[in-house]
């Protein structure tokens, strides 16, 4: 006889490994089935984000900042230091062990919570009364497990571009990109995105020469205009090469790398030599022999399952969360959606306002934001007042010798109520949580404007941009 669980979730990311916590802890009977192997060969937990994502990419953002800061600017602090070396695999071995010590961490959590780890690939067959049934293959013996309510987080996988096959040695995606043995002299990146930009900071600041070419005519179009007009102010003055509205062409592997052939935004054929090459051009969601069908599902043209405002697909009792459903691609989204799916299955009625989920790109400067952009707001016909404060203007930020960028708030002209936060600063990922607070709440540029804010702090540049709005900032 199969056996039956409460809760089935098929993918252990950061959506699936929370749903399943969050289902077992309400008393849920729960199984994750999960297929990673790292490249030692050894299953793991913890999805795209722990093992080739946010974790790895954030623990060589910051070997790569203490390198550049020892090279570069200790001096500036009156501390010489001379020969400042880099050695790639012992930093890649700190890395690593980061990504071992959390995906152990989730095992540690799975037996904590009673959490069934299902090895192996898992596809719907079928449906009865009894619920939903799943397959799980390739580890061992295949076996056939019956939920009676499953949740599928099955996540992404990165984006390829026709005909430029990826060996994650040469030519690489976020996987290879997270392990180069050594620092390329010249590095191309096709696709100006997050993870273009962290990747090729991380190698930028390790000493590679990196051009970033971009198809799209506008860079970074999602975030606030007066952000991406500052992001890209700073990248070029730390050397990112920032190609934008170009047309890929051929890509061939040559003696010395990679050769890149494209076209210019002003139509002018262009070819670059790179040592190495990074494709992050996007991802895509992983429904791959999932056996949809086997249960009336299928996915959108554009790979997404399909689900409503509460992630449930048109199945009862299936349901389908983070990078496999529509909105953005973040580990948090997914995470939020895992424990309110969970609470759902449990009878209880939760909400996610995607409008209060932050954006976030880990470069130095920081780029964060929530809520909407101006130009949004704009075309939506809003009535708006905004403001900026610069980072300049703060002690701390001077002190600490990163004062580049601003906070700017927008709000409703007529009720203050907080419409969108954006900041390009140090730390903008934790100033960030201020404003998901204030928006969650509903709050008024006037509550963050009166909210006592630690002196000094960075955090004292968001109560300064809330001020800046109505002209009544203290500092400048
Ligand atoms: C380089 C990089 C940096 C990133 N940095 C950030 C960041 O700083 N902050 C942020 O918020 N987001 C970041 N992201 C995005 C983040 O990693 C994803 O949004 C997040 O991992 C999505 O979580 P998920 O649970 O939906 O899927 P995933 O993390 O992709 O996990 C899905 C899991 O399902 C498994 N699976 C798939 N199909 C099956 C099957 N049929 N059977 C069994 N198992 C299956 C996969 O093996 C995988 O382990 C980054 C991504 C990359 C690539």
């Amino acid at each position: 006889m199969s056996k039956e669980f409460d809760v089935v979730v098929i993918g252990a990311g950061p959506g699936g490994y929370i749903a399943a916590i969050r289902a077992a802890q309400l008393g849920k009977t729960v199984a994750c089935i999960e297929k990673w192997k790292n490249p030692a060969g050894q299953l793991k937990l913890g999805g795209t984000c722990l093992n080739v994502g946010c974790i790895p990419s954030k623990a060589l953002l910051a070997s790569s900042e203490e390198f550049e800061n020892a090279a570069k600017h200790l001096g500036d602090h009156g501390i010489s230091v001379s020969d400042v070396k880099l050695d790639v695999s012992k930093m890649l071995a700190r890395k690593d062990g980061i990504v071992e010590k959390m995906t152990k961490g989730i095992e540690f959590l799975f037996r904590k919570n009673k959490i069934a780890w299902l090895k192996g690939h898992g596809k719907f067959t079928g449906k009865n009364a009894a619920g939903v049934q799943i397959e799980v293959s390739g580890e061992g013996e295949t076996e056939v497990v019956t939920a009676k309510n499953v949740i599928i987080a099955t996540g992404s996988k990165a984006r390829h571009l026709p005909g430029i096959p990826v060996d994650n040695k040469l030519i690489a995606d976020n996987e290879g990109a997270l392990s180069f043995d050594s620092v390329p002299k010249k590095l191309a990146v096709i696709g100006a995105g997050v993870i273009g930009l962290e990747l090729g900071s991380v190698w930028r600041r390790l000493g590679a020469d990196v051009t970033v070419l971009e198809a799209l005519p506008q860079f970074l179009g999602a975030a606030d205009e007066a952000l991406a007009k500052e992001a890209a102010k700073q990248f070029k003055k730390q050397g990112l090469d920032i190609h934008l509205g170009v047309k890929i062409g051929e890509v061939k592997t040559t003696a010395n790398g990679v050769s890149i052939a494209y076209t210019d935004n002003a139509g002018n054929a262009q070819e670059l030599e790179a040592d190495r090459l990074i494709v992050s051009i996007g991802r895509v969601p992983n429904t791959d022999n999932l056996g949809l069908d086997a249960i009336g599902l299928a996915a959108d043209e554009r790979g997404f399952i399909p689900v409503d405002d509460h992630c449930a697909t048109k199945v009862p009792n299936v349901y389908a969360i983070g990078d496999v459903v529509r909105g953005p691609m973040l580990a948090h989204k997914a995470e939020d959606e895992g424990v309110a799916v969970a609470e759902i299955i449990d009878g209880q009625k939760p909400h996610i306002d995607y409008n209060c989920v932050p954006w976030v790109i880990y470069t130095e400067p920081e780029i964060a934001w929530v809520g909407k952009t101006e130009q949004q707001l704009k075309a939506e016909g809003r009535e708006i007042k905004t403001g900026q404060f610069p980072m300049m203007a703060n002690g701390r930020a001077l002190g600490i010798g990163r004062a580049e960028g601003f906070v700017k708030m927008i709000a409703d002209a007529k009720t203050d109520e907080i419409l969108g936060v954006h900041v390009i600063a140090a730390d903008a990922s934790d100033l960030i949580a201020e404003a998901v607070v204030a928006m969650e709440f509903k709050a008024a540029l006037e509550d963050i404007g009166r909210i006592c804010h630690p002196h000094p702090s960075l955090s004292e540049v968001m109560r300064e941009a809330a001020l800046a709005v109505d002209k009544r900032a203290l500092n400048m």
